[in-house]
């Protein structure tokens, strides 16, 4: 039985409204056809610029920054390590997942270049100047990674392509590897495969759901959005093959109405297949379909976390874990000492995702506050300190 059927207030998403005609596929944008000039920082007040990959991506505030292009500082942290880059058109995304800021059904209301995604804006800027400043760096780059993050656009593989080639001509992959953050719905295995050839290094697959039912719900027919359960798995098991053990991965949010041992025993599977989980928090992205939900308590998304790290990177297995009828983690299956070590370390609670220069287990993607403010953070951009640690041992209900 999942948390869904337990809760009074199911994680249910709001039915996406009707988008009038004239308002669809980036009908104002091309209409008003205003012509972009260099970097373009979301803003509401002006008509936006008629945008279009691959001479145009998208990266999060956190990169920009981290670039240069934009001013700005972020709290306890002075860059990010990944370089987001998300293809960018006046039509957006044409799925309309129930947690997604950059969503369909948003189209009548702010246009895609302005839409806010995991808690931030995200700047446009010419591939060509982001390419050239990255370039210009060499080996002392603060980036550790690139990742292209696909939308669901009828485009989005063609482009993808380019801007991965055009990237490798001038940066070489073995000093700032990419990643890939696919949309299977588009995608066949042979654009696996050209990805792979073309020298991308690891290949994820957004899954964001713990259980297809979920799934359905929040990405699925439930909201009027072409994504299914076995095509993502499908490109999944095609990267598994084609990219190789440690290569590939997949994304989940946690919170969305699955138990706790739900969860895990994905993620118990990923490592089976050779994979890895790259975790999120849920949190109320403003103007999407679940803006009016609960974040996901801290206790039960530290749990997670923590058990999730025990799995990928300790060899502890789902199946040692024990669980209580509401599928809580009550036992992690591990020594004692062993888990106050991995708490005491910290590294467990920091985010998830494709590795960078530090260490295996430290994620070159640390989308600072992506999933949460600075004020409660979920996902920690950085090594927590020692009041970090503690706030962490309370929300666990540990000394
Ligand atoms: S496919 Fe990705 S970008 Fe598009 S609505 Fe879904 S989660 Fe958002």
């Amino acid at each position: 039985m999942s948390c869904y059927e337990h809760s009074a207030k199911p994680m249910e998403p709001r039915a996406p409204g009707v988008i009038p005609i004239e308002l669809k596929n980036g009908a104002r944008v091309k209409a008003n056809d205003v012509p972009p000039q260099g970097v373009y920082l979301p803003n509401n007040n002006i008509l936006t610029p008629n945008m279009r990959s691959p001479q145009y991506v998208q990266m999060s505030t956190a990169a920009a920054i981290t670039l240069g292009v934009m001013p700005g500082r972020m709290h306890r942290t002075s860059c990010t390590r990944c370089l987001n880059l998300l293809l960018t058109y006046p039509e957006g995304c044409r799925a309309n997942c129930a947690y997604c800021g950059l969503a369909r059904h948003r189209e009548g209301e702010r246009d895609y270049a302005d839409r806010n995604f995991i808690r931030v804006d995200w700047p446009a800027v010419p591939l060509e100047q982001t390419i050239d400043i990255v370039a210009k760096d060499g080996e002392n780059s603060p980036f550790h990674r690139m990742c292209i993050s696909m939308i669901t656009h009828p485009r989005s593989d063609e482009d993808t392509v380019t801007v991965l080639k055009q990237w490798t001509a001038r940066i070489d992959p073995k000093t700032i590897p990419v990643s890939i953050l696919s949309n299977p719905t588009t995608m066949t295995r042979a654009d696996v495969q050209r990805l792979h050839e073309l020298g991308a290094d690891i290949f994820t697959v957004a899954l964001d759901a713990a259980t297809p039912e979920i799934f359905e719900r929040t990405r699925g027919k439930g909201v009027q959005s072409p994504h299914s359960w076995r095509k993502y798995w499908e490109i999944l098991m095609d990267a598994r093959e084609i990219f190789g053990p440690q290569k590939f991965g997949a994304h989940i949010i946690v919170g969305m109405g699955e138990t706790e041992r739900d969860v895990l025993e994905l993620v118990q599977r990923l490592v089976d297949l050779g994979g890895h989980s790259h975790m999120f928090c849920f949190f109320p992205e403003k103007g999407s379909l679940m803006d009016h939900l609960p974040a996901t308590p801290r206790d039960q998304w530290r749990r997670v976390q923590l058990a999730r790290y025990l799995i990928d990177y300790r060899e502890v297995r789902f199946e040692s874990m024990r669980f209580d009828e509401l599928g809580r983690v009550m036992d992690f299956g591990v020594a004692e000492d062993i888990l106050e070590e991995i708490v005491t370390a910290g590294t467990a609670f920091r985010t998830s995702g494709c590795p960078g220069k530090f260490a295996a287990d430290i994620s070159a993607c640390d989308r600072p506050y992506g999933d949460s403010p600075p004020s409660n953070i979920a996902s920690y951009p950085f090594q927590p300190n020692g009041t970090d640690l503690r706030k962490i041992r309370n929300q666990l209900s540990r000394k």
